[in-house]
């Protein structure tokens, strides 16, 4: 070109193949006039496979249908081999995320019991131990670790001497070192812990993994997580003979493999084959995955450095964070209330923050907002404050550079 030489590349959605429309009108865009066309927006989430990601999957399912082994096969076996080094310890793959916390609650025995959890969580938490037919009773967080806070546990288990298990959250990946008190708590009540880790694949405290701390880790594979099979989930288990009963309950309840006899209420929470296939090619990467989203985090760290009306969360030095989300939060006194500044980074620069984690309290859900559930005023002192302030900014593998410094552009303008 004459002039000054600017060159923009964008990646454009085209699928498998090249969607003419879409070439023709991108170009038709960038050529006229001489203008530059509007850079992409930058997503909240991207999943990504490269052909040859692609292709592998594409070859494995291929085998599976080959095979006309469809479900519960070498693909799963594989699957749940790969995945025990990030668990640290031997793992059972089933159908979900949800259907891992179910298995593990199931097999602990919480019917007619307590279970309490942190009342910032995902809904599925509570609602897994709902389905196991316990009493769910929240407690609230501590803001360094975002973990369950070891004296608000100490307060509920006092008040509630029935506690069946104890289910902490790694929330946005973080496994908090806030866990050693909680499980200290429960050691001396011979409570079973249940890690709800299902933001927390890869992610460690002081160098281990999470998900092998507790009796049980639960791991997801949803595609908004960091490891994803489509549809999926994972139980790490530290008693041997957990991993035969998590079998057991995932396959029907049959009473042993291949029996037709059934002696427990078990469902269908089993792993397919070509769900695996997905989650196989996902996990061969995983470390290069892990590394390239802590790799973008420090680089958020550093480019937000300089940027008034705006904290990252600093992650505590014990915890290995695998950045499931980048958190920060911006001046409570600044200008903008969050949902304002969403919507003007959306609207006047292209950039679509994660979804938080999360922005209401179990005890505000509809199903949880009456009775035993409701919150004291003034209750949940530090999950409150987290849940109404904190923003995620994008961060998935195939963020670019440049994209991190058009983030922080937007964020600098809006917020100053
Ligand atoms: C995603 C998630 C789950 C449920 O996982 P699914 O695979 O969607 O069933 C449970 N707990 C937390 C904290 C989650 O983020």
């Amino acid at each position: 070109s004459s002039g000054a030489p600017a060159l923009e590349v964008h990646e454009l959605p085209m699928g498998h193949g090249t969607h003419v429309g879409h070439a023709a009108d991108f170009f038709t865009r960038a050529l006229s006039a001489g203008r530059r066309p509007a850079p992409a927006p930058v997503p909240a989430q991207r999943v990504h496979f490269t052909v040859s990601d692609r292709r592998a999957v594409l070859d494995r399912v291929d085998a599976a249908l080959a095979s006309g082994v469809l479900t519960q096969g070498p693909q799963v076996a594989r699957f749940e081999e790969l995945a025990r080094p990030w668990t640290g310890t031997r793992t059972a793959a089933v159908a979900s995320g949800s259907a891992a916390l179910e298995i593990a609650l199931r097999i602990i025995g919480v019917a007619g019991r307590t279970v309490l959890m942190p009342v910032n969580t995902f809904f599925a938490t509570a609602a897994a131990a709902v389905r196991a037919q316990a009493a769910v009773r929240f407690v609230d967080i501590e803001p360094d670790g975002l973990g369950m806070d070891p004296d608000a546990l100490r307060v509920a288990l006092d008040r509630c001497p029935d506690t069946a298990a104890v289910l902490p959250v790694h929330i946005g990946g973080i496994v908090s070192p806030a866990l050693d008190g909680v499980l200290a708590h429960c050691r001396e009540r011979g409570i079973p812990v249940v890690e709800d880790a299902a933001h927390a694949f890869g992610a460690t405290l002081d160098g281990r993994p999470a998900g092998g701390f507790g009796r049980f880790g639960a791991f997801s594979f949803f595609p908004t997580k960091v490891a994803v099979s489509g549809e999926g989930g994972l139980l790490s288990a530290a008693l041997p003979g957990d991993l035969e009963q998590v079998r057991r309950w995932r396959d029907h309840g049959k009473s042993a493999q291949g029996s037709t006899l059934h002696d427990r209420p078990g469902g269908n929470w089993r792993l397919s084959e070509l769900h695996a296939a997905v989650g196989t090619v996902d996990l061969e990467r995983f470390s290069r995955t892990l590394a390239r989203r802590r790799e973008l985090a420090a680089r958020y760290d550093a480019l937000l450095a300089d940027v008034p009306g705006i904290r990252p969360h600093a992650v505590p030095r014990a915890s290995g964070g695998n950045f499931y989300k980048y958190l920060a939060y911006p001046d409570p006194d600044g200008p903008l209330d969050r949902a304002l500044l969403k919507k003007r980074l959306r609207e006047r620069h292209g950039v679509a923050l994660a979804g938080e984690v999360y922005d209401h309290l179990l005890c505000d859900h509809p199903y949880f907002a009456s009775g035993a559930h409701r919150a004291a005023p003034g209750g949940f002192e530090h999950a409150r404050w987290f849940a109404r302030h904190h923003v995620a900014l994008p961060l998935y593998p195939s963020l670019t550079e440049a994209e991190q410094i058009r983030v922080v552009a937007a964020l600098r303008r809006e917020l100053s």
